[in-house]
């Protein structure tokens, strides 16, 4: 029998041997216990995440915030009251990726605890008086359906009729595809309610955070009297690869970042999000609704028109280049008008145009 082929050591097989002992990975811990920075790799603390706003205290990284810590932050304690808190989407469309629409909605409803990617209601910042819709990026990506627009339109209605400051903060993906051209339809609706507000001198502070693109950038979000952005937020309509594609051409870095777009004017602050509060509270010290102006009612002209009316504009148009009808139509008179309207003498933009008292031989071709 061969001699058995020594493992151990001479001398060391007398002592015992260590295992090293396996903790869990640093990555394995529990999500609803730690975060993991994106930006510096830190292990967070997600109660202690919490009580600083959700901003990493060693990058200064901003998390994304729910519509409810949103609202706690901005506004008074305890002051907010939701408004159409029923609303919710249907599936107009019947759209099914890899899952139907509607199960889609419940499943983000379930995450969530909310009926639809925002919420709108009024509520005091400071004291004072405000309409405020705030959107959630967990619902759904904070997509845009008619929803989100109906929401965002009626908390601009709202504050136009209690002539109150609006308050938007926007975090989105864009217009939801599942609702197709409906979704679409929002940007249209949203913007002519907020242009109702502008006129009306009514004030509109958007806060913008991370993301906001697509369709709710190419609306609501940038038409504040005052556009606030959170810092390092992604915002733009398209992805970077799509518009470096579009205009053929490199774009410098962090060209859809807050600071790149506050350096180059699109924003108007860029604020932490440690400060946001307080800067809105400054600003709605300022900007305060007009004071309602007193309509001065003239005799005789219609209320509350505008000056271009497409409709009246055609027919003052069709009164001055057309023929009158009832000339070659109304024989009793012999004069081509009716009883008690005498013939209205030509203006003298009208050109060529024979006068009304010609014979209706000669008009009756033109008519
Ligand atoms: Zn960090």
């Amino acid at each position: 029998m061969p001699p058995v082929p020594r493992t151990r050591l001479e001398g060391w097989s007398d002592v015992p041997i260590k295992l090293p002992s396996f903790r869990p990975r640093r990555d394995a811990y529990p999500p609803d216990l730690w975060t993991k920075c994106p930006s510096c790799g830190e292990m967070l603390f997600n109660k202690q995440l919490d009580k600083v706003l959700r901003v990493c205290p060693s990058c200064g990284h901003h998390f994304r915030l729910s519509a409810a810590a949103r609202l706690d932050l901005v506004l008074d304690h305890g002051s907010f009251a939701e408004r159409d808190g029923g609303l919710e989407s249907e599936d107009p469309l019947g759209f099914v990726d890899q899952k139907g629409y509607p199960d889609r909605i419940a499943a983000a409803q379930l995450a969530t605890g909310m009926r639809d990617a925002a919420v709108w209601g009024t509520g005091l910042v400071d004291g004072r008086p405000v309409a405020i819709c705030v959107m959630d990026f967990g619902f759904m990506g904070g997509s845009m359906g008619a929803v989100v627009g109906e929401k965002v339109t009626r908390a601009t209605e709202h504050a136009l009729a209690e002539r109150i400051p609006l308050i938007v903060v926007s975090a989105s993906g864009g217009a939801r595809m599942q609702e197709g051209t409906l979704s679409l339809m929002q940007l249209a609706k949203t913007v002519s309610a907020l242009e109702r507000l502008r006129a009306a001198g009514v004030p509109f502070v958007s806060i913008l955070t991370d993301p906001t693109t697509g369709g709710v950038f190419a609306s609501y979000a940038v038409l504040g009297d005052v556009n606030i952005a959170e810092p390092n937020a992604l915002i733009g309509f398209a992805g970077a690869r799509v518009s470096a594609g579009t205009i053929a051409q490199e774009l410098p870095p962090g060209f859809q970042r807050s600071e790149f777009l506050y350096e180059h004017g699109f924003l108007d602050l860029v604020v932490h999000r440690s400060a946001l509060r307080d800067e809105v509270v400054g600003l709605l010290r300022y900007l305060v609704a007009r004071p309602q102006p007193v309509v001065e009612v003239i005799e005789g002209e219609p209320l509350a028109l505008p000056n271009f009316r497409p409709f009246s504009f055609l027919t003052n148009l069709a009164e001055r280049v057309l023929p009158p009808e009832s000339a070659p139509a109304a024989p009793p008179n012999g004069n081509g008008a009716g009883p008690g309207t005498p013939p209205t003498p030509t203006p003298s933009t009208s050109g060529p145009r024979e006068s009304s008292t010609s014979p209706p031989a000669e008009e009756a071709p033109r008519g």
